[in-house]
């Protein structure tokens, strides 16, 4: 696991925090020298598959109820193409913009993949080493779970976290679905009308179980810390993986983030507990970390 630390986390950057639109007379726009729009950073991340046929492969995946619709666009990385469904390979998937103002995640993505696909390269890291890490991995990256929540945003929402009809992604998976914590917020957590009622959580638990990751880690910014399991309890899972959870997000700390992060579980670490979250689903099959970095002044994920 040692050789995968450099992919996870190499990505992190200063923002400036965003202001609230709503208690402004006057909407602040979206600084453009630092964010694309979510339509350009989509084309780019398209044109970038199209330069890198060897590596890369995209696939945009459409669903919709109610007169709703939503797409996601996933793209498949395998550093040679032909071994994309080599299943003794280690998977791995990467998920952003779960939430819609969470703008630094999304280009977050747009760089990972510029590196996976050899546009870019990250300092100090040594060329080969990190190749025979990728010979053995297969990434599928989301960069934009929530693009109908995102454009709400660049209308000049600037805080909205939810979807394109205002439900929270996060918190419309199944475990403890329907449960309200002391600090729930009705409008920033809306869970929707069910488990699994909005089309994006549809096409990310299809995603998740097709594909089957021995990694999620998703992406979301407002605080430094990397989270595992619980999210709804103040502690984390007995047992040897959840020990091996705790020593990579440990490493990845002390090496990446100079200590900074906060690390453990999502319910025990913020002082408040999680419900519905796509975390708690896949901890069901999959090891997975979350990820959060900072940037928007809300420290909810
Ligand atoms: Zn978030």
């Amino acid at each position: 696991m040692a050789s995968l630390l450099p992919l996870l986390y190499f990505f992190f950057f200063a923002s400036p925090s965003l202001v609230n639109a709503k208690s402004n007379s006057t909407i602040t726009s979206i600084n453009r020298d630092l964010y694309h729009s979510s339509a350009d950073l989509l084309e780019q991340i398209k044109a970038l598959v199209h330069r890198h046929p060897d590596k890369l492969t995209a696939e945009t995946i459409k669903t919709g109820n109610k007169g709703y619709k939503a797409e996601i666009t996933v793209v498949t990385y395998c550093r040679s193409r032909k071994e994309t469904d080599d299943r003794s390979k280690f998977r791995i998937l990467l998920s952003f913009g779960q939430h819609g103002r969470e703008l630094i995640t999304t280009e977050l993505a747009f760089r990972i993949l510029s590196v996976l696909s050899e546009e870019q390269f990250l300092p100090d890291v040594d060329a080969s080493s990190l190749n025979n890490t990728l010979d053995k991995l297969i990434v599928k990256v989301v960069p934009m779970e929530n693009l109908n929540g995102r454009k709400i945003v660049e209308e000049g929402d600037l805080c909205e976290r939810r979807n394109g009809r205002g439900v929270d992604l996060n918190r419309n998976w199944s475990v403890d679905w329907g449960k309200k914590e002391k600090d729930y917020d009705p409008y920033e957590e809306n869970p929707g009308t069910g488990p699994f009622s909005e089309p994006e959580t549809q096409i990310m638990r299809k995603l998740a179980l097709t594909f089957d990751p021995h990694i999620w880690v998703n992406v979301h910014s407002g605080m430094e810390a990397l989270f595992m399991p619980y999210d709804h309890r103040n502690t984390t899972p007995d047992g040897v993986l959840s020990e091996r959870m705790r020593s990579l997000l440990s490493k990845l700390n002390n090496v990446h983030c100079h200590k900074h992060c906060m690390i453990g579980s999502g319910g025990g670490s913020v002082g408040f507990v999680l419900l519905k979250t796509a975390n708690l689903f896949l901890f069901r099959n999959f090891i997975v970390p979350s990820i959060v970095s900072r940037e928007t002044p809300h420290p909810l994920f």
